[in-house]
């Protein structure tokens, strides 16, 4: 544990700057042992895992805005760099408000060690480039965030990484796939915006069974409705700028596994090509996740008020708790509630659409989700835009789509808002 005592005689040194010249010191409030960290509920780990306290004995945790530490003597400095005292060096490397964060994560998650990077793209990039190399192979789900598909589709072919596109709901297509080189199975459940729901349980112990790494992306729903790793994955990555943070404020993202996996895969790679999260958008996210559960269970069912009401009155509904959903009892099996966003298919195609989001008082019409505030937007034309008409028909985002996150509003109010803009669009 880093300690940064400096000498007691310096507080009463000077008295214009005492307070710069206080003795400071860091060390985990008490209880933050993990093996008795592990054994708390998700509330708990979420309002305090992972929390440092310095001596000043602040409530909240202290953001670190520094970009490099100071040592003592030479030879600190020295021990530092060759590992033998686990002191910090560089932000880059570590950093105390980025680290309270990365402990917080892992506990939640039930994982040995977390990372957390700048957006939920950096945390995707970095599961996957940290463990391929030239020639290997990877399997990936159809339906997907569109810039997670862009990296399978372009990227990685240009390292010499071959991807097979699956369909995530078809397990055999799974098992079909995989080839001797096959390193990393990579899906997310729910998809967005289809709301696929894959097998965790059969595709993770189907991967497990031919050594092959799971990399789950669970921005959805976060570990307060689903833990992939209790199904058997091995990698969980996450866009924190969602569910985690909560309020839209910052970009971030995090990357969940074993401390094998964390430590001496991804951190070479993390380490040296730097895509880092910085210690304020951290400490942000610190504090959305001590509401996290409270926000997934009220925006979950809200977002079952919305749904069960737009059920009869849009012709497709895609809401993994509604009856309609061909895929509702495995949803139910993995997720214990349905997470804020679903979407609907209207028949009118994009001019409907539009329409839609053009009459609407209340709901934003952004492409954000996770949001507390209700967010609406039309996939086709926004954040699925760059994959062309083809691209999406393969992966079912229609012309007619529309994205629901659903807030913290009264759905009442919500309800009242998409009642009048589906009329005003004709429906
Ligand atoms: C938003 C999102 C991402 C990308 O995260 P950023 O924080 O925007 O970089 C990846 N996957 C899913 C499922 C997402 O919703």
């Amino acid at each position: 544990m880093p300690s940064y005592v400096a000498c007691n005689d310096a507080a009463i040194a000077c008295a214009r700057c005492k307070a710069l010249l206080q003795p400071f010191a860091m060390k985990r409030t008490t209880g933050q042992d993990r093996s008795v960290t592990k054994k708390w509920r998700p509330a708990t780990q979420a309002v305090r895992g992972g929390t440092w306290r310095s001596e000043q004995g602040e409530t909240s945790e202290a953001l670190f805005l520094t970009s490099g530490y100071s040592y003592d003597d030479a030879g600190t400095a020295a021990a530092r760099f060759a590992g033998e005292d686990p002191g910090m060096t560089y932000s880059r490397l570590q950093n105390p408000t980025v680290q309270m964060l990365e402990e917080r994560i892992a506990l939640m998650e039930g994982a040995e060690a977390c990372r957390v990077q700048a957006s939920g793209m950096a945390a995707m990039t970095t599961a996957l480039l940290c463990q391929l190399s030239a020639g290997d192979h990877i399997v990936a789900a159809r339906a997907a965030f569109g810039s997670c598909r862009w990296l399978v589709d372009n990227l990685l072919p240009r390292f010499g990484i071959a991807a097979t596109i699956v369909d995530a709901r078809d397990n055999a297509a799974w098992e079909a796939a995989i080839q001797p080189n096959t390193k990393v199975f990579f899906f997310e459940t729910p998809a967005n915006p289809t709301m696929d729901i894959a097998d965790l349980e059969y595709i993770c112990g189907l991967a497990r069974a031919h050594g092959i790494t799971t990399v789950v992306d669970n921005a959805f729903c976060t570990a307060v409705l689903q833990r992939p790793m209790e199904f058997g994955a091995d990698v969980v990555a996450y866009s924190a700028t969602k569910m985690m943070d909560g309020q839209g404020r910052v970009i971030a993202g995090a990357v969940a596994g074993s401390a094998e996996f964390i430590n001496d895969v991804l951190l070479p790679f993390q380490r040296n090509t730097g895509p880092i999260l910085a210690p304020f958008n951290a400490w942000v996210v610190l504090k959305g996740l001590e509401t996290l559960e409270l926000r997934m269970r009220q925006q979950s069912a809200n977002a079952l008020k919305v749904g069960k009401f737009l059920e009869g009155r849009v012709p497709t509904i895609l809401h993994p708790w509604l009856d309609s959903h061909p895929q509702q009892n495995l949803a139910r099996k993995q997720m214990d509630d349905c997470g804020p966003i679903f979407s609907v298919v209207l028949d009118g195609g994009r001019a409907q659409a539009h329409a839609v989001l053009d009459a609407l008082e209340l709901i934003d019409i952004s492409n954000n989700i996770g949001d507390s505030r209700s967010l609406m937007c039309h996939n086709a034309t926004t954040t699925h835009h760059n994959m062309g008409p083809e691209g999406r028909a393969e992966m079912g985002v229609s012309d007619g789509m529309l994205r629901l996150n659903v807030g913290l509003e009264d759905p009442d109010d919500l309800i009242e808002d998409l009642d009048q803009a589906l009329a005003r669009a004709g429906l």
